[in-house]
């Protein structure tokens, strides 16, 4: 176990930077989310949550996959080069690394994403202990310890100090890297203990942090899919697609073309199951109700995933859809709902 003082933190941003790309939750215009490392960024370890999660690092909101370009008669396609440059995530939390989890399932079972592996292999991340978990979290209720991430390397921050701990050969590398900068911590262990146990009082004391997910799961597809409870649930929902855009572990994409003026350039980009137009196909949409919309983004997270992930939920617990949605609707508020039934959801 290593320390580092936390106003030494820009020196080891810097000797990081020396080698690798570097993301970390940055201030701008008032909102916390992952940006590059620069000399002037104002970056922020003390937000809890960013806006967005760090999903961004490994599947962007926007790539291009590859390029068409004519000349005349003549069209020659360039594919988009994958991610070779080492990079370092500083500052995730264990709800995304969760996160990340649920993403390796869709991306890199087969066929294999390759832009999506490259970046997996290419990253190294440094996860932080949740300091002051918040209202809105509920990862224990996914089997998650927020003051135990399990990444490449570990951090927790104790006064103005904060404690490094390598967990992987990436993450031994990434040490080896930072080492001159990193002093060995003699009490690091008592002081890092000291630290999980005053999280995890916190976190017990949370509203939601004790939700039980009895009742879901693979084996309730039927019952569930058709609860007349979507019904009542759905009404508020605006179909913005917030809740999608900032949780971690959504998964859908679009595939477009932009007109260069001389070929296409052909990108994904994130995409919504709460949209109207989302797998619109030349016969139309095959959900054609926001009823229809709503309960797939609930039952892909807590029935259909896991029927197909050996009982892993594609939800973490971050609480962003619980805090972000303007409409008040939530994850929390569609399993309550069905508790509240006594789990009986056909009327
Ligand atoms: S954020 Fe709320 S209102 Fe917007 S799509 Fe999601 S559930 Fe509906
Ligand atoms: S559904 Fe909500 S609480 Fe669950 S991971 Fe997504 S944003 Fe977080």
């Amino acid at each position: 176990m290593y320390q580092i003082a936390k106003e030494k933190l820009p020196e080891l941003f810097r000797k990081i930077t020396q080698t690798r790309e570097l993301y970390l939750p940055v201030e701008t215009c008032g909102q916390v989310n992952y940006a590059p490392w620069s000399e002037d960024a104002k970056v922020d370890l003390d937000t809890l949550k960013t806006v967005k999660s760090a999903k961004d690092a490994f599947f962007p909101q926007s790539e291009n996959l590859y390029t068409c370009y004519r000349d005349g008669k003549k069209i020659s396609i360039t594919p988009q080069e994958l991610k070779e440059q080492p990079f370092v995530v500083f500052g995730m939390k264990a709800c995304d690394l969760r996160g990340v989890e649920v993403l390796d399932k869709v991306f890199l079972a087969d066929p294999v994403d390759t832009f999506y592996a490259a970046r997996r292999d290419h990253g190294t991340i440094v996860a932080m202990a949740c300091h002051e978990p918040e209202d809105s979290c509920f990862c224990k209720a996914f089997g998650i310890d927020c003051a135990e991430p399990k990444a490449d390397v570990a951090v927790w921050t104790a006064g103005e100090v904060l404690y490094w701990k390598a967990q992987s050969e990436k993450g031994e590398a990434l040490t080896e890297l930072v080492k001159d900068l990193l002093e060995e911590a003699a009490d690091g262990e008592e002081k890092v203990e000291a630290e999980k146990d005053r999280i995890h009082k916190i976190a017990e004391a949370l509203p939601y942090m004790q939700l039980s997910l009895e009742g879901w799961g693979g084996d309730v597809l039927e019952e569930k899919f058709n609860s007349p409870l979507w019904e009542k649930l759905y009404r508020p929902c605006l179909a913005c697609g917030t809740c999608t855009f900032v949780c971690p572990t959504c998964q859908c994409y679009d595939i477009k073309d932009y007109d260069t003026g001389h070929g296409i350039q052909r990108y994904r980009c994130w995409d919504s199951c709460m949209y109207s137009d989302f797998t619109m196909m030349a016969h139309g949409n095959n959900r054609t109700s926001q009823m229809q919309r709503f309960r797939q983004r609930f039952m892909h997270k807590l029935v259909y995933f896991p029927a197909n992930n050996d009982g892993m939920f594609s939800c973490t617990g971050c609480g962003r859809c619980v805090e972000k949605c303007p409409q008040s609707l939530n994850i929390v508020k569609v399993i309550k709902a069905f508790a509240a039934q006594g789990g009986k959801t056909n009327e």
